[in-house]
């Protein structure tokens, strides 16, 4: 179809062996690996690179160094199981855990800046949920640069991936991918600059589009994190893996969602209730109020609930950092202090932040293997490939972060699985090889669907909807979950899928159509959302983030296992379930088996 029209479409072909959606911590990751492997790799991405989230990441990124005391990848990795709640693959965080120390390295020699003890070492804080000795003793292992660790971390691998020939489509908003007889062969991008449709034909494509917090009403994620890759991925028939398990981080700055990393907690801060108690010494008291994020938010709103909450509405609680002093403050948390000025009107040297939990991440998405191959359940076998697709990052769902990730090992995932991704196709594909043939209904399918989202007249507007699902989610699918709210969010989000079908589209126009964009977005935030409604309402146990107050223990006998959800075009969900791998890849470290989780 080259340089063809097709309805008023210029569509322009091209050629790669990988085409990366994404350019994010995880995007670039692989985009670089890819191209320094020789394999001829474009990266797709609708924001610049270095305005991806990854930009945002504050608090750190973890390997088990032991710059700054006692520590082991083994310890990192029963941390990071015991986080999961034991929903995590432990081959998989094995291979995170123990990639960790030299993917940490590999980052400082590519020229990441980071921020140094006295003796010239990287300097490592404390984070949630971290211990040495099997949960025994605090350990700190998360890596930072001041609390600007993601922003270091994405300007120094889109700087690698410029060095290394990678070819950017910047501002290109992709919208399918192109599978034929269950195959991926390519995605379909629209230039949102000329207004163009490029079709990208390749031997793998790469999903690195990040999470969806923004289904939810409050989040501390950006405006584009819309869940791209896993709409698209609903939508070629696939499922997406846990998506129940959303993680609430506890400390959103109250009213704006804005983040304070739990490195200030980490560096010595602490919450308060009405009565000006440390209430986490009451819920976990070995670890404070660096227990694991779930924990933490929990009982926060327990504390809330029970009527200790600070302010005139009594619905939030504090966190203090007073105390650390001027010197830490500006020195370790400079960007905090300025967030916490301008969100919350507060001076954190003389005064606490309001806080509030507040969405963050979504350790559900699209299921992977952990060379970052994507899989489904097929023919019985719970691991089946799907050839030419892979799923990185926040997407994905290898899955190392079970029920619930713990601070620090997001970053960490990006640049492990990323370069994961990059090996495996190295050894799988031939560089400047064969790309196979894409036949052109399936191209005119993605542009019928795009042409009719464009031309959309029905009654409600994008903002509107959008607005409805945003509320349900985050009334009905919140922190704590029962029969009845998730079956009132059930049909609450399903009217709102249903509802797409009527939806207003403003502007018809093909360059800079913002409307167009966040309708386009909205459609893959609609598969999230009405995937993880279900998934949750299915789920009858707790674990991690996913808290049922009908159903308060965890019941490894019946829901240690992945859930799977495929949604249909009427909102409809099918559930199924995929084995949780409960093995190691060496004889280093044996399977760590199910305890009671306390901190
Ligand atoms: C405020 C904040 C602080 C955080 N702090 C930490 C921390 O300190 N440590 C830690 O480990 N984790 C942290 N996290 C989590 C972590 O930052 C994210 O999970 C991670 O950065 C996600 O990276 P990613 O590469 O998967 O996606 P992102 O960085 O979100 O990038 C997504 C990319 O996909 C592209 N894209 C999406 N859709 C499309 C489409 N349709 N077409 C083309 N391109 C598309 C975007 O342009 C973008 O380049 C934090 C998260 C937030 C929100």
């Amino acid at each position: 179809m080259k340089g063809e029209i097709y309805k008023d479409y210029r569509i322009i072909e091209h050629q790669y062996d990988v085409v990366v959606v994404g350019a994010g911590g995880a995007g670039l990751r692989a985009t670089l690996g890819m191209a320094e492997k020789g394999l001829k790799t474009a990266c797709v991405t609708k924001v610049f690179p270095t305005r991806s989230h990854t930009v945002a990441a504050q608090g750190g990124i973890s390997a088990a160094l032991g710059n700054m005391g006692e520590d082991d990848w083994r310890y990192h990795m029963y941390d990071t199981v015991k986080g999961s709640d034991w929903l995590g693959d432990q081959d998989a965080i094995e291979y995170l855990c123990r990639e960790a120390i030299p993917a940490i390295i590999e980052l400082e020699h590519y020229g990441m800046p980071f921020s140094r003890t006295k003796e010239g070492k990287i300097y490592q804080r404390s984070l949630g949920g971290m211990t040495a000795h099997y949960g025994k003793v605090p350990a700190q292992r998360a890596c930072a640069a001041a609390d600007r660790t993601g922003h270091a971390m994405l300007h120094t691998l889109y700087q690698q991936a410029l060095k290394h020939q990678a070819e950017f489509f910047i501002e290109y908003f992709a919208l399918d991918l192109m599978m034929v007889e269950g195959e991926c062969r390519g995605v379909v991008a629209w230039d949102l600059a000329e207004g163009t449709m490029h079709v990208f034909r390749s031997q793998m494509v790469v999903l690195a589009t990040g999470g969806y917090g923004r289904a939810y009403f409050s989040a501390t994620s950006a405006h584009t994190c819309t869940g791209d890759g896993n709409g698209m991925v609903a939508r070629a028939g696939l499922p997406l893996q846990d998506m129940e398990f959303v993680q609430f981080h506890p400390t959103g700055i109250y009213g704006s969602g804005c983040l304070i990393t739990e490195g200030v907690r980490g560096e010595g801060g602490f919450l308060t209730n009405a009565n000006g108690e440390r209430f986490m010494e009451r819920y976990a008291p070995n670890a404070k109020d660096l227990a694991s994020r779930d924990v933490v938010s929990r009982s926060m709103l327990i504390e809330i609930r029970e009527g200790r909450g600070v302010g005139p509405l009594k619905d939030h609680v504090y966190l203090h950092l007073e105390h650390l002093g001027s010197d830490i403050i500006f020195d370790r948390l400079p960007t905090i202090a300025e967030s916490a000025q301008t969100f919350a009107g507060v001076d954190v040297t003389k005064a606490p932040i309001p806080v509030i939990p507040t969405v963050h991440y979504n350790m559900g998405g699209i299921p992977t293997n952990y060379y970052g191959e994507v899989v489904t359940l097929k023919e019985g076998n719970p691991d089946y490939v799907v050839s030419g697709l892979m799923a990185l990052g926040e997407a994905g769902c290898v899955s190392v972060h079970g029920a619930n990730r713990l601070g620090s090992n997001s970053l960490l995932d990006l640049i492990v699985f990323g370069r994961a991704a990059a090996n495996r196709c190295a050894e799988i594909l031939t560089p400047h090889g064969h790309v196979a043939e894409v036949p052109k209904a399936v191209i005119m399918t993605i542009l019928d669907r795009f042409d009719q989202i464009r031309h959309a007249n029905g009654e409600i507007p994008t903002a509107k909807l959008r607005d409805k699902m945003q509320r349900a989610m985050q009334k009905d699918v919140a922190v704590f979950r029962t029969k009845e709210t998730l079956k009132e969010g059930l049909e609450s989000v399903k009217d709102a899928y249903l509802a797409f079908k009527n939806i207003k589209v403003f502007d018809r126009s093909l360059i800079w159509n913002s409307d167009l964009v966040e309708t386009l977005e909205l459609a893959n935030l609609l598969a999230c959302s009405m995937t993880t409604v279900a998934s949750a309402y299915n789920r009858q146990e707790s674990r991690g983030a996913h808290a049922r107050e009908d159903f308060p223990l965890r019941d490894d006998v019946t829901w240690m296992k992945h859930t799977l959800a495929w949604v249909n075009s009427e909102g409809d969900v099918k559930i199924d379930y995929r084995p949780v791998h409960t093995y190691t890849l060496t004889d280093e470290i044996a399977y760590i088996p199910p305890e009671e989780r306390s901190y």
